[in-house]
């Protein structure tokens, strides 16, 4: 049994009552991965970790990153900088297809030891859990041998990942000025090629102007669930074309991004299950000003979760404390909300909310000792995430000896 001691202050969501709990004082035991028991501290067991009545939180649950791709692309980010926007870097050959040959191109092995390291530093940053998309392969190998590297990563690395195919992030250039055709091998060859797979959990699509529309979205959607994987969007990013309300439509679990959000396409969401996934690292990175609207989505009800929505070029933050920061500057949330957002949410927006995303008994223990006093800290110290140790699923990241 392992026994986390002298606990200053554990803060998490709690299920029973549907709160954001402070606990003084307090202590943990762990038992085959679950927590057994949260109480006062009584020095028993195998294995002690003293937390010097330091903060305790659940571990970060990532519900939305890209980070299956070989080459960085640090060149448009200086391109970016200097005036260009992303839309005219994408359009002049730059953006998403400037990754899909590093993709093709790489061997598995290759690509497993790149994604991999990403997976230490998310690890060493607090997050627990991640959602990974796939979507730099953009043919029906190369995303399947995406699929592969994150389910190899997922049995031999601590960090728990929940692949999703997205195949429709972009249109591959070889489909150039026919999407519809890209659709269709989308459609008829990869969703099933996938889904006989076996590793996706979910299949995302990019409705965006200049990627796919309205109809393409739909189509692709509804072919994935006919292949039980189950639906998620990239809605409202740039431009509203309709993506939140084929979310409820298609009772999507998530609807991300949403800087576009219509009043109407809120009280979509206010009145379904799909939980609005908030990236303002994004919306950061880009240099943009326009922010989801999640106060009012709050306000009127929406369940929202966020996330970083780590990328090679529209977000390269893998840090959720840095998204936190963000999320109270930008977005207006209190840290309750955020770290609420960051935790139990994330756990909502991959369905595994009866498993991880807070520490509570029976749950598995997945949890961020820092070296902060309190939560308010995390914020208050943007760019630094001082941790001094992550416990995934009972296991010690840094070890006791
Ligand atoms: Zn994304």
């Amino acid at each position: 049994m392992l026994h986390l001691k002298n606990i200053g202050i554990l803060s998490t969501y709690n299920s029973a009552t549907d709160s954001f709990n402070s606990l003084k004082n307090c202590s943990i035991d762990i038992e085959d991965k679950i927590v057994t028991n949260i109480g006062s501290s009584n020095n028993n067991g195998d294995f002690i970790i003293d937390c010097n009545q330091k903060l305790v939180t659940p571990g970060f649950v990532d519900a939305h990153t890209h980070p299956v791709f070989t080459n960085g692309r640090e060149k448009e980010f200086t391109q970016r900088v200097s005036g260009k926007s992303y839309e005219e870097i994408s359009l002049s050959g730059g953006g998403i297809n400037s990754n899909i040959k590093g993709v093709r191109e790489s061997n598995e092995t290759e690509l497993l030891d790149i994604v991999m390291g990403r997976m230490d530093e998310f690890l060493s940053l607090g997050t627990t859990t991640i959602e990974a998309k796939t979507g730099y392969g953009l043919d029906t190998e190369s995303e399947l041998k995406s699929l592969r590297v994150l389910d190899n990563i997922h049995n031999n690395h601590q960090i728990d990942i929940f692949p999703t195919f997205l195949g429709a992030h972009s249109i591959p250039d070889e489909f150039n000025g026919d999407a519809d055709g890209y659709v269709d091998l989308i459609c008829n060859e990869m969703i099933p090629a996938v889904s006989k797979q076996g590793i996706a959990k979910f299949c995302d699509v990019f409705c965006e102007v200049g990627y796919f529309d309205l109809l393409q979205s739909s189509k692709i959607l509804k072919t994935a669930m006919k292949y039980n994987l189950t639906p998620r969007i990239h809605s409202d990013e740039f431009s509203n074309i309709g993506g939140t309300k084929l979310a409820s439509e298609v009772q999507a679990v998530s609807a991300d991004h949403l800087m576009e959000i219509s009043d109407n396409d809120i009280d979509l969401l206010t009145n379904s299950d799909t939980i609005a996934i908030l990236l303002p690292g994004t919306t950061f990175f880009l240099g943009k000003e326009k922010y989801a609207p999640a106060r009012k989505l709050i306000d009127r009800g929406v369940h929202i979760a966020i996330a970083s929505d780590f990328n090679p070029g529209s977000c390269h933050i893998k840090s959720m404390p840095f998204i936190i920061g963000l999320s109270c500057i930008y977005l207006g949330l209190s840290i309750e909300e955020a770290l609420k957002a960051a935790t139990w949410s994330g756990a909502c927006a991959l369905n595994e909310q009866d498993r991880i995303g807070s520490i509570e008994v029976g749950k598995q223990a997945d949890l961020i000792i820092w070296d902060l006093d309190k939560i308010e800290q995390i914020p208050y110290n943007l760019t630094s995430a001082p941790i001094k140790n992550v416990i995934k699923a009972g296991e010690p990241l840094i070890s006791l000896d």
